[in-house]
Order: structure tokens, then sequence, then C-alpha cells
């Protein structure tokens, strides 16, 4: 028994994000663009395609022995099936069973002509028919549910858009245990946007982190004084892009108000260690928004597995 989420396309979308052309669709270049990630090591964009398959306890453990030689390997067990991403699967494609292999081949023609270098023209390229399923809007950005894998383990994995400012992806990309591909300022020099907050909140007394719902004095000026701050950086970074300024160097000047958006496929394990810290009242309002919409979307499940 096999289950996979994701498709040849679902890695050209996670990579393409980096120059925000992530709902582009052109079959034989996106060929040419897994066989470039493989070959320059771009890796990561194959880590949101998983792959989860019926497996005994003793076949799991000789799995896991593989991290001995390869210290980066990874696969979990739950519900009675090994979990693998397709990036991990790469790297012990000769140590894992023939028959995950053969599944695996027919569901990424495209991915495994480029590993076994076949002819990219005689090959299928299968796509990716779940993109954005739901999406919700909050006050700073939204969230966008693009496809699950549930079978009622703690290995569930879903794959998720969110658009949200700089300090909130910060905030989000502490969270290790899933992967992110995220849009990169290196590649686009389109106008950027911003969130800018609605009024600006007290900072809190109980909690030196935190703010109360309460407007300091001043709000709306201070507010107005942002947008100013944000426009003046705009103009800097625009007239050092029309000056041939590199764009890795200009996008130093934008603010932290600045949107991003990232793709993120996470396990529930970890998920739901997300949703406990990001929807309790200690974590920012901002944050905490974007994960709600998540546990509306997706439910909760308890961090009973995890003690720490
Ligand atoms: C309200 C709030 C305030 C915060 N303030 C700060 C701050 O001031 N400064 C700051 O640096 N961070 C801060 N953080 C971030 C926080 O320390 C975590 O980095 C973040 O919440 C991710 O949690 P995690 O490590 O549990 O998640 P993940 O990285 O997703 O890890 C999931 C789980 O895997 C296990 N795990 C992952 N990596 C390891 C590892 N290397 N060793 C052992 N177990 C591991 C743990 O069980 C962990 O819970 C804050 C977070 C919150 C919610």
């Amino acid at each position: 028994m096999f289950y996979i989420m994701g498709s040849d396309q679902r890695i050209v979308r996670c990579a393409r994000v980096s120059f925000a052309k992530d709902d582009t669709v052109d079959v034989e270049r996106d060929k040419r663009l897994i066989k470039y990630l493989y070959q320059h090591k771009h890796a990561s964009p194959f880590e949101h395609v998983i792959i989860a398959f019926k497996s005994s306890k003793e076949e799991f453990l000789d799995l896991l022995s593989l991290s001995i030689e390869l210290p980066t390997f990874q696969v979990y067990y739950a519900g009675g099936y090994a979990w693998v991403n397709l990036r991990n699967l790469i790297n012990a494609i000769e140590r894992l069973p023939q028959r995950v292999i053969e599944f695996a081949r027919e569901r990424l023609p495209t991915t495994f002509a480029v590993i076994e270098g076949r002819d990219l023209e005689e090959t299928d390229y299968s796509l990716d028919f779940a993109y954005l399923k739901t999406k919700v809007e909050t006050s700073a950005g939204f969230v966008g549910l693009v496809d699950s894998l549930e079978l009622g383990t703690a290995m569930d994995y879903h794959t998720f858009i969110v658009e949200c400012p700089i300090f909130v992806a910060r905030q989000w990309h502490r969270h290790r245990f899933g992967s992110y591909n995220e849009v990169s300022r290196r590649y686009v020099s389109y106008e950027p946007t911003f969130y800018i907050p609605p009024y600006i909140r007290r900072q809190a007394t109980s909690n030196k982190q935190a703010s109360t719902d309460e407007p300091v004095e001043n709000s709306s000026l201070f507010v107005e004084r942002i947008k100013e701050v944000v426009n003046q950086a705009v103009e800097l970074y625009e007239e050092i892009i029309e000056h041939e300024g590199a764009k890795e160097l200009a996008r130093g000047v934008l603010p932290q108000f600045m949107m991003t958006r990232f793709y993120w496929t996470v396990p529930r394990i970890s998920l739901d260690n997300f949703l406990t810290l990001r929807t309790h009242e200690h974590a920012q309002k901002e944050i905490r928004e974007l994960a709600l919409a998540i546990r509306d979307m997706v439910g909760y499940r308890g961090t009973d597995r995890m003690r720490l």
C-alpha cells in the first residue's frame, strides 16, 4: 500500500516560488528545471513530495539504520507506514525497497528520468491537481492549503502556502521540523508590498514580549510615519535597481513590514506543536491570526506524543 503527496510539478512550484512564478506551467521548461535542481543540488523543493508505504517494524528499523552511513537520512514510522520525503528517498535510492522505488518512478516520471539519466523528451510529467484547496485572508497576509496526506497518524502531512510580513516569517521558520521554499528578493524586483498595521498596539507590561489591544497615544500619526518610512525605503530600493545595483544588496533597505511568500510542508506532529505555540495568547497577534486560520482549516489533534 502506497500513498504520495505531490508530483513532478509540486517540485517545480516550490522551486519557482523563489522567483514568484509558482503558478506558471510550461511542461518542457518544468522538466529542464527538475534536471537543473537535481544536478545543482538545489534539493529543498524535493522535500515537498512525501511518500508513505506500508512497512513492518523490522523493515523500518533496517531503513532507520541507514542513518549510520547517511547522517542526514530521515525516515519516520507511524500507523504501520514508513514516511519519507523525496529528498531522503533520492539520497537512499539504492537501499530503499524496490516496490517503493517502482511506485515513486510511476508517480514521478520526470524526476526519475532525471535521476536515471534518461531522455526527458520521451518522459511523462506528473501534474499537481491540488493547488490551493482553501485560502483564508487575515489582517497580515493569507494562508492557503495546497495539499494533504492524511492517514490519521502523527506523520500525516500538509502543504501550505503562506503570505506574511518578514518578521512573521522569521518566527515561522524557527519551526524546523518541516520544509520551506520562499520567494527570493535576489531574483524578483517587482515592487514589494507591505503590511501596514491598522494601529500601534501598546506594549504589554505583564509580558515583556507581548502587546495589548489598546492603541498608543498618537497611533494614527505613527502609522502615517511608518508609511512614509516604507515609501522612502521603496524609493531608494528602486533607485538602486535603476542604477543596475544588485537586487541582493538593494533589498537590504526594505523594512521588516515587507510581505514574503513561502511553501511549508509540515508533518502533523510538528504542525500541532506550531498550533500549540502560535495560537497561544503569548504569540504575536499577526502570526496568531494565521495559526488560527490553519487550525480552522485542518483541525488540531494535540501534542500528547511530544514531551518537549
Ligand atoms: C511565544 C514565543 C516566544 C518566543 N521567543 C523566542 C525568543 O525570544 N528567542 C528565540 O530564539 N526564539 C523564540 N521563540 C522560538 C522558540 O524558541 C522555538 O524556536 C519555536 O517556537 C519553534 O519550536 P520548536 O523548536 O518546538 O519547533 P520545531 O523546530 O519544529 O521542532 C519540533 C520538535 O522537534 C524536536 N526538535 C527539533 N529540533 C530539535 C533539536 N535540535 N534537539 C532536540 N529536539 C529537537 C522538539 O521536540 C521540537 O519541539 C519563541 C516562540 C514562541 C512561541
